[in-house]
């Protein structure tokens, strides 16, 4: 076929969609099954209903081949496990006795049986369930909910095709069993998987599938020979059987790197490649590869994980390049259009000049379509399209809110010296040593105390009018008064005045940063039932006047105690906004980083001795190729280090992680050059202190003694133990007692009687010293 004609067969897809609807009807109608207030048929019915919109939705904006099966209840991967019949022996008796009962609790857990754990979709904000695999796992095939997805789709008259988790990526993702050895790898279980997929294309193709996409993203990740190998395998295996449809292997969220040649060669009929920036490469390495003569090429030009409209000519001329490589072009998203929000026109707050930038799921499926059509019948017959699309990209370049040019100024003006503290870490020990007086073992906590009800309402009322500002003040003033006074009584040598006026870590922040947007409707599924809505990191970041200082002022002004400031660190509110993508992540990065400097800056000429920067995301994005990751760490660390330089030497400073697996970041956790860091470790029995301590990390840490994920009140005893194992690892000089987080989450009573053992704890081995 020659590109001509190629171009002409040119046409439309998506990988996937948000599930919810506009008013998130799937959210209420699974919540008020779950709360036995909605049937089980009438939470059928509403899904089958969004199925039936967004399909229609779809074909109706002239996407020509839709997906199914991409629809969940929960999770596409839980789906997956159901399909391939890998149900946890502990799950068993409840999905025999009713599968959807079973399923969400194998999602959610029961009061008797432990859910399955949950973990990022690789570097999206997403999270699935993960496989449970183990040498006596039996795979038995359950296509029934594929097949009716197909079946719905093209009694619709639609073309259609399943979208499934592909065999590779489902045992890439997969753990060991409990009981299983713990260096069993599910990937070994291959052979046994494929005959299964092999069941459910040949069920698929009986119902009418012409194409089936199996999605394989955990090729784009580093991966060994043996795992290539087996991705050869599984693809030559499922491509040699008679009885199924044409099968497009998707990849996305990056560049396929080794994998691509492997999939390339595959007898398979299409491959789907992600071709936005970060995934660049992929263009080359398939030329390299010879291209995909005789195949079909799914070209993902469409950013599918940031908010932004494309830019079309761009993009078309990729395209017209890709025509080269492969028999027949299609256009797609890079990704599922998962994780974006619905529609961006249901905003009504954000400045219409603004929203002409904006594109959430339905504006890219729009774009797809204008792609596919310009690809197959010239740019000509999109001239409308593409002078409109133009026009916008020129508004966001030239205005002035992207282009601040005092935040730009100052951003270039940066040098290596503002992002290094005046003295190196030992002598601004000493100084904070002498300056703050503090026992050995000081106790602090992470900075939020429970987030009582009486201050969602208190919130809630300050929207609806119920209360007015002064009023609203009034009542955070008197929960900072309680937090102090149970801190000061309990012994606690740090204090915090407990975030009581924060909604979000990271939204608190953007509210109050120019340059950043808010969005109505922007939701995108976290996980289950619940969604986020991230900010908008939308131009260039200052901070008009200070965010935190008076109200830790205001907790210290009723303390001698140190009162700790508490803010969050520029890592992490890029990690939770959608970011710019019109300018490199590290020099986003900065701008918020100087914003924050002037806060800390701030804090300190307050009186503030003792600042907090929390980086809980600073593991959550690091690239999903190794190649990638040292570029990331240098300005994100460097973005940390510039917003905590600016202080004296003996203004202490503090940072956060939660999470206990840090190997591969100590180097960059050592590279913040914080005074302190408090991470995770009650569950790993202080493994976080063994690693710190491995490193030769010289600085000061509080690996956590109280878990603060359940209700459950650690004693006295056993946080001294805990205590005590740490000190194996971390000399007295230079350990801190804390929980392993924030306890927003936490309940009083367990807060108070944790917090008071925790602190005995500390008391009795400081004794033993
Ligand atoms: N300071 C924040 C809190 O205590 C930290 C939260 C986090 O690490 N996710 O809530
Ligand atoms: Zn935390």
């Amino acid at each position: 076929m020659t590109s001509k004609s190629a171009a002409a067969a040119a046409r439309a897809t998506v990988y996937g969609y948000p599930r919810q609807g506009h008013h998130r009807e799937l959210k209420k109608a699974i919540e008020g099954y779950w709360k036995g207030r909605v049937t089980a048929d009438a939470l059928r019915s509403t899904a089958a209903e969004l199925r039936r919109n967004t399909w229609r939705h779809l074909a109706d904006a002239g996407v020509h081949e839709v997906p199914t099966g991409d629809f969940s209840y929960y999770d596409h991967v839980l789906d997956t496990t159901v399909m391939v019949g890998a149900i946890p022996e502990r799950h068993r008796d409840a999905v025999d006795a009713d599968a959807l009962d079973g399923y969400f609790a194998m999602a959610r857990g029961t009061q008797d049986v432990a859910p399955l754990e949950m973990t990022k979709w690789f570097d999206t904000n997403y999270h699935y369930l993960v496989p449970e695999l183990g040498p006596d796992t039996v795979f038995t095939a359950n296509t029934a909910k594929q097949v009716a997805e197909l079946t719905e789709a093209l009694a619709l008259g639609l073309t259609a095709r399943p979208v499934l988790v592909g065999p590779v990526t489902y045992l890439l993702l997969a753990k060991p069993a409990p009981g299983a050895p713990a260096d069993f790898e599910p990937l070994t279980l291959l052979d046994r998987l494929l005959p299964v997929y092999a069941e459910v294309l040949a069920d698929l193709r009986a119902a009418g599938a012409e194409w089936a996409q199996l999605d394989e993203p955990a090729l784009v990740q580093d991966r060994t020979p043996a795992e290539l190998n087996a991705a050869e395998r599984a693809y030559r295996d499922l491509g040699a059987l008679t009885d199924r449809p044409k099968l497009l292997v998707a990849s996305y969220f990056d560049r396929l790197g080794d994998a691509l040649p492997v999939l390339a060669k595959a007898s398979v009929e299409g491959l789907a490649l992600d071709f936005t920036e970060a995934a660049a490469a992929n263009l080359e390495a398939l030329a390299a590869a010879g291209g995909l003569p005789g195949k079909r090429l799914v070209a993902g030009v469409v950013n599918g994980r940031n908010i932004w409209i494309n830019d079309l000519q761009k993009s078309l001329s990729t395209l017209g390049t890709l025509l080269g490589l492969a028999d027949r072009v299609d256009v797609a998203a890079s990704c599922s259009l998962l994780h974006v929000p619905l529609d961006a026109a249901a905003e009504r707050d954000i400045d219409p000049q603004i929203l002409r930038w904006l594109a959430f799921a339905k504006q890219k499926t729009a774009e797809i379509v204008t792609l596919a059509k310009g690809l197959a019948q010239g740019t000509d017959a999109v001239t409308g399209e593409l002078s409109a699309n133009r026009a916008d990209l020129a508004s966001r370049a030239g205005s002035p809110i992207t282009n601040d040019p005092a935040v730009r100024a100052r951003a270039a003006a940066v040098t290596d010296a503002d992002a290094r503290r005046s003295q190196p870490y030992a002598e601004r020990a000493a100084a904070q040593r002498a300056g703050l007086g503090l026992p050995l073992l000081p106790t602090t906590t992470i900075g939020s105390f429970p987030q009582t009800a009486e201050l969602r309402v208190a919130r809630a009322d300050l929207r609806t009018g119920r209360i007015d500002t002064a009023g609203y003040e009034e009542r955070i003033k008197a929960e900072i008064q309680e937090v102090v006074s149970f801190q000061e009584k309990t012994g606690i040598d740090v204090l915090v005045h407990g975030e009581p006026e924060r909604n979000d870590m990271v939204q608190y922040f953007a509210e109050q940063l120019t340059g950043y947007l808010a969005t109505q409707h922007g939701w995108v599924q976290s996980y289950g039932t619940r969604y986020v809505r991230p900010p908008v990191l939308a131009g260039d970041i200052s901070r008009p006047e200070p965010m935190t200082v008076r109200w830790t002022t205001y907790a210290q002004s009723l303390t001698d105690r140190p009162v700790k400031g508490m803010l969050t660190g520029p890592v992490t509110m890029l990690a939770w906004s959608f970011v710019r993508d019109d300018q490199p992540l590290g020099d986003t990065a900065r701008q918020v980083a100087l914003a924050l400097r002037d806060e800390v800056n701030d804090l300190e000429a307050a009186g503030t001795s003792v600042i907090q920067v929390d980086e809980p995301a600073l593991r959550e994005t690091l690239p999903l190729r190794a190649a990638d990751r040292p570029a990331y760490l240098a300005w994100a660390t460097e973005a940390f280090r510039l917003s905590t330089s600016g202080v004296r030497p003996d203004t202490q400073i503090h940072t956060h992680m939660c999470y206990a697996e840090f190997g591969d970041i100590v180097q960059a956790i050592d590279d913040l050059d914080a005074d302190v860091i408090s991470l995770e470790a009650a569950r790993s029995h202080m493994q976080v202190a063994r690693e710190l301590a491995s490193h030769g990390y010289p600085r000061e840490a509080g690996p956590g003694v109280y878990d603060i994920h359940s209700p459950r009140v650690p004693s006295a005893e056993e946080a001294a133990g805990l205590l005590r194992t740490g000190l194996k690892a971390i000399p007295a000089e230079r350990l801190w007692v804390n929980p392993d987080c924030g306890l927003k989450t936490r309940g009083w009573p367990e807060t108070r009687a944790s917090l008071e053992n925790l602190v005995a704890a500390a008391r009795t081995v400081r004794g033993e010293l």
